[in-house]
C-alpha cells in the first residue's frame, strides 16, 4: 500500500515536472515559474486537489464560475447540445442555440443595444469593439477618427489592440514599446463609489476629447469596476459626465463589462449603477457560467447600420467559432439560472460578509484601503505582496485565494455558503493581519 502511495506521489510530480518544464502558465516565467496546484475536480465552490485536499474558492477562476463549478443544469445543457453538435459554422448557418442566446441577451443587456457579435474571449470582444468604432466613423467618410481615448488603470485583454487600451504602466506597454499603437490616457477616475462627486474627476477626459476628438473614434472604459487594472470602483457620475461628452464630440462610449456582467457588482451589469447606456458593450467571463469561452459584443441598431451602409458594407471580423452552439446553449442556461433566482438578494448576502469580515482590516498599518461592491471584496496592502508566499498560506488553510500587486481580493461564486464564505473570510482575514510583522 506505502508503495503504491509512493508510486502516486511520484506520478504527481513527474507531471507537476512536465507542467513546469512544457506549459506555460499566465504571466509567468518558463525558467522561473510559480508553483501550480494539480486540481482533480472541482463542484460548488470546491475545488478539490490531485492530493485531496479541499480549497474553498474565492476567486470564481476569474470572474467566470458564478454558479460555481460542476453544476447539474450546466452540465446538462452542454450535454444536451451534444447530442445534436458541438460545432457548427456561423457563415451561412445559425442555430437554435444563438438564437436563444440573442433574444436573452437584448432582454438584459441596454435597451439602446440590438445587435449582437458573438466572438471567441473577452479579449476578441474587445477587439471587434474597437474596430466596430473604427469601421463606423469610416463608414461616413471620416478617415481619420481612428484612435482612442481611456482611463488609466484600465484591463481590456491580453491581444494587441486589447493591450493598447489597457494602463501603460501596469500593462504592457513598457515590454512592447512602440509596436503597440499609441492611446490617448486620462487619469484614472478617482477610487470613491459611495464617496461624494468631484467635477474634478472628469476634466481631463474633457481636455483631451476637447483638444484631440478629431482623431478618436472611441472612449473605451470598465463602468463602474476596473478589475484587473486595481480593483478600483469609481462614482456612476463619472459614466454621466462621460456619456455627455462624447455626445458633445462626436466619439462612440464603449463599456467593457467583460468582469462586471452577471450580477458581479450587485447589478446585472455595471452601466445600470449610472444607468448610462454604451453604443457599444463588451461582456464575457461570466457569460457561461465558466464553461466554456464565449463573448460577445453588443452595438446599437444605429451604429451596426451605418457600418452596414459604408463602402465596406460588411463587418470585417468574422472568428472561426463564432457563436460556438455549446457554449451557446451553456450560456442560455447559465443566463436563466441567475435571472430566475433571487440574485439580488444572494449577492447582497455575499456583500454584508465582506463588509462585515473585511472592513475591519482598514485600522491595519499595512492595509491602505478596503473595499467592498456586490460580490467583489479588495484589501489593498501599502506595499506588493510575495504572491508565491501568500498562495501556498492561502492553500494551506485551505482557500484559494489569488493576490496581485498589493491586491488581496475575492470574488466567490454566488453558490458558496454562509458556512463557506466565513471560513473563507476569517482564513484570509488572518493571513493579512499575520502580514505586519512582515512588512
Ligand atoms: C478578462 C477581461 C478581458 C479579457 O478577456 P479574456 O477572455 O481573458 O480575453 C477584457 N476586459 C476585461 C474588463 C476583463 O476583465
Amino acid at each position: 500500500m506505502t508503495d503504491l502511495n509512493n508510486r502516486a506521489n511520484e506520478l504527481v510530480a513527474d507531471d507537476l515536472g512536465f507542467d513546469r518544464e512544457h506549459l506555460w502558465h499566465p504571466y509567468t516565467s518558463m525558467t522561473q515559474p510559480l508553483p501550480s496546484f494539480k486540481v482533480k475536480k472541482a463542484f460548488g465552490a470546491t475545488i478539490e486537489l490531485e492530493d485531496g485536499r479541499q480549497l474553498i474558492d474565492g476567486m470564481s477562476s476569474w470572474w467566470c464560475a458564478i454558479h460555481g463549478y460542476n453544476h447539474p443544469e450546466l452540465n446538462q445543457a452542454v450535454t444536451d447540445q451534444l447530442q445534436n453538435m458541438s460545432h457548427i459554422m456561423f457563415g451561412g448557418f445559425t442555430h437554435d442555440p444563438a438564437i436563444q442566446l440573442g433574444k436573452l441577451l437584448l432582454e438584459i443587456t441596454p435597451p439602446s443595444l440590438d445587435k449582437i457579435f458573438f466572438a471567441d474571449s473577452g479579449s476578441v470582444a474587445v477587439e471587434v469593439a474597437l474596430k466596430m468604432a473604427v469601421q463606423y466613423w469610416s463608414a461616413q467618410g471620416n478617415a481619420l477618427k481612428t484612435n482612442f481615448v481611456t482611463p488609466r488603470s484600465g484591463y481590456h485583454g491580453d491581444t494587441w489592440n486589447a493591450m493598447s487600451v489597457c494602463d501603460p504602466v501596469t500593462g504592457m506597454h513598457q515590454i512592447f514599446g512602440s509596436s503597440l499603437p499609441n492611446r490617448f490616457f486620462v487619469p484614472a477616475p478617482k477610487v470613491g463609489f459611495y464617496e461624494e462627486w468631484d467635477q474634478q474627476d472628469i476634466a481631463a477626459l474633457e481636455e483631451t476629447l476637447a483638444v484631440h476628438h478629431a482623431s478618436i473614434a472611441g472612449l473605451i472604459l470598465e463602468p463602474i469596476v476596473q478589475g484587473a487594472g486595481g480593483m478600483r470602483f469609481y462614482h456612476p457620475e463619472y459614466l454621466r459626465q462621460a456619456k455627455l461628452l462624447c455626445e458633445q464630440y462626436d466619439v462612440l462610449l464603449i463599456f467593457d463589462e467583460i468582469a462586471t456582467g452577471f450580477g458581479r457588482t450587485g447589478k446585472l451589469f455595471a452601466w445600470e449603477h449610472a444607468q448610462v447606456e454604451p453604443d457599444i458593450m463588451c461582456i464575457g467571463k461570466g457569460l457561461t457560467g465558466g464553461y466554456m469561452t464565449l463573448s460577445a459584443t453588443i452595438t446599437s441598431k444605429q451604429v451596426a447600420e451605418t457600418i452596414s451602409q459604408g463602402e465596406a458594407g460588411v463587418f470585417m471580423h468574422g472568428p472561426t467559432f463564432m457563436a460556438n452552439p455549446l457554449a451557446c446553449a451553456v450560456a442560455v442556461k447559465s443566463t436563466e439560472l441567475l435571472i430566475n433566482q433571487d440574485w439580488q438578494n444572494n449577492i447582497q448576502r455575499i456583500e454584508t460578509q465582506l463588509n462585515r469580515h473585511l472592513t475591519p482590516l482598514q485600522s491595519l498599518k499595512h492595509v491602505a484601503d478596503v473595499r467592498v461592491l456586490g460580490a467583489i471584496g479588495v484589501v489593498e496592502l501599502t506595499v506588493n505582496v510575495d504572491m508565491k508566499t501568500l498562495q501556498q498560506e492561502f492553500v494551506r488553510r485551505g482557500i484559494w485565494v489569488r493576490p496581485f500587486g498589493k491586491l488581496v481580493y475575492v470574488m466567490p461564486p454566488y453558490v458558496i455558503k454562509d458556512s463557506e464564505l466565513y471560513i473563507l473570510l476569517t482564513q484570509l482575514v488572518e493571513v493579512v493581519s499575520g502580514m505586519e510583522q512582515n512588512i
